[in-house]
């Protein structure tokens, strides 16, 4: 076959948590909670199906839905989004993002994404004939170099990726990194596409999400996932906001790419929405998972990098092996009984810092059970 991706195999998600159930392992693999949402979410969701709400929702989403993303984003970020014309539900952030790529990128359109960067986001370039222009973070701290960025933006650029807090590095975009970013863009067509599906975790300071920048927020496609903030990662409903204008060319590929989306998890998750303390309450869920997990860490041989959002914890392990992080993360399913990410599998050529990456959106008993495996290697 004549593959238009041929260098792509089998996502590192479904390859790692493959392994671990092949293994035994415990899986701080991909990510997604062990736990269970509310019951009170799956009564709204019941309540929807029995009252015989099964059929096509709109094709931007259910109106419901619409207005508590508008004013959840709103009382957050200061931007009221227009409820018929401003808001599509998704099928997850993956669709969104991909969607969005393909409303936007034309063959030979170049899109600047950030090292490490989340592993959907080049296949959906080059499947549409884009191409990815890599701008590194810094390490060990991740933070953009905006000399570099700006020293990549030229007539091809259609546009960019920023994903924060970010997968796989935990790292946050600073109000000043908007800032920049919306100087680098000024007097361009250039589209932002926000990646914001950990909106919710963000451990120090307030989420910078693109829709408090006015300015960018005029540029930008900004999606979420209730996957990550309702612990449903398996249901698949997200969101996009956006100015009228790129909504409208977002709409053209949507409708053609699902149309529209699981009617009675939206009007669950519309009913859900209501109380904002679900939202608001899961930086210290996960705050505690956090300083929990790292904890079980101490008096092991993994040296950990700072988490400062998101519910994943980065660690290098040169004091346990000298191996490549992918053989490394092969060894401590098979060996260790842990299962994690092997962070270079988030660059294009490989770059291999030897880290992985450890999801703790986890019971405190699964952390336990593999804080005491983690403490022995
Ligand atoms: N972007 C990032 C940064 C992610 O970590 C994930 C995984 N949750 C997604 C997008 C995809 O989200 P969804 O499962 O809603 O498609
Ligand atoms: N976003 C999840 C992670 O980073 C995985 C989602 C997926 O498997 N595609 O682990």
């Amino acid at each position: 076959v004549d593959s238009k991706l041929p260098w792509v195999g089998t996502t590192i998600f479904t390859v790692m948590s493959k392994l671990a159930a092949d293994c035994g392992a415990i899986n701080l693999s991909q990510g997604f909670p062990d736990f269970q949402a509310e019951p009170a979410l799956f009564d709204a969701v019941h309540r929807a199906m029995l009252s015989g709400r099964n059929q096509y929702a709109p094709m931007a989403g259910m109106p419901e839905l619409r207005q508590g993303i508008a004013d959840k984003v709103a009382a957050l970020y200061g931007t009221r989004y227009d409820v018929d014309a401003e808001i599509t539900v998704t099928a997850g952030a993956t669709q969104a993002i991909y969607t969005a790529i393909a409303a936007f990128v034309r063959p030979g359109d170049e899109v600047i994404v950030f090292e490490p960067v989340y592993d959907s986001y080049v296949p959906a370039i080059e499947t549409v004939g884009g191409r990815a222009v890599y701008s590194r973070l810094t390490f060990p701290d991740y933070r953009p170099d905006w000399n570099h960025v700006k020293s990549l933006i030229g007539p091809r650029t259609r546009m960019i990726i920023v994903n924060t807090p970010n997968n796989p590095s935990c790292s946050l975009f600073a109000a000043e990194d908007m800032a920049v970013l919306a100087e680098l863009t000024r007097d361009t067509d250039i589209v932002v596409l926000g990646d914001e599906v950990y909106e919710h975790i963000c451990y120090e300071g307030a989420h910078q999400s693109l829709c408090r920048h006015p300015e960018l927020a005029a540029r930008s496609l900004v999606v979420s996932s209730f996957g990550k903030t309702y612990h449903i990662t398996g249901w698949k409903i997200g969101y996009v906001v956006g100015p009228q204008p790129l909504m409208t060319e977002f709409r053209k590929v949507h409708q053609f790419n699902v149309f529209t989306v699981n009617t009675p998890g939206q009007l669950g998750i519309a009913e859900y929405l209501q109380d904002a303390s679900r939202h608001l309450g899961l930086v210290d869920f996960y705050r505690q998972k956090r300083d929990f997990f790292r904890e079980q860490l101490q008096g092991s041989r993994f040296e950990l990098l700072p988490c400062r959002g998101t519910y994943f914890q980065l660690a290098r392990y040169g004091a346990i092996s000298d191996k490549p992080d992918r053989e490394f993360a092969e060894w401590m399913t098979r060996a260790v009984g842990v299962a994690v990410i092997p962070v270079s599998a988030f660059y294009h050529d490989g770059h291999d810092d030897r880290v992985v990456r450890f999801c703790f959106a986890k019971k405190e008993e699964t952390l336990a059970a593999a804080g005491e495996r983690l403490r022995r290697v």
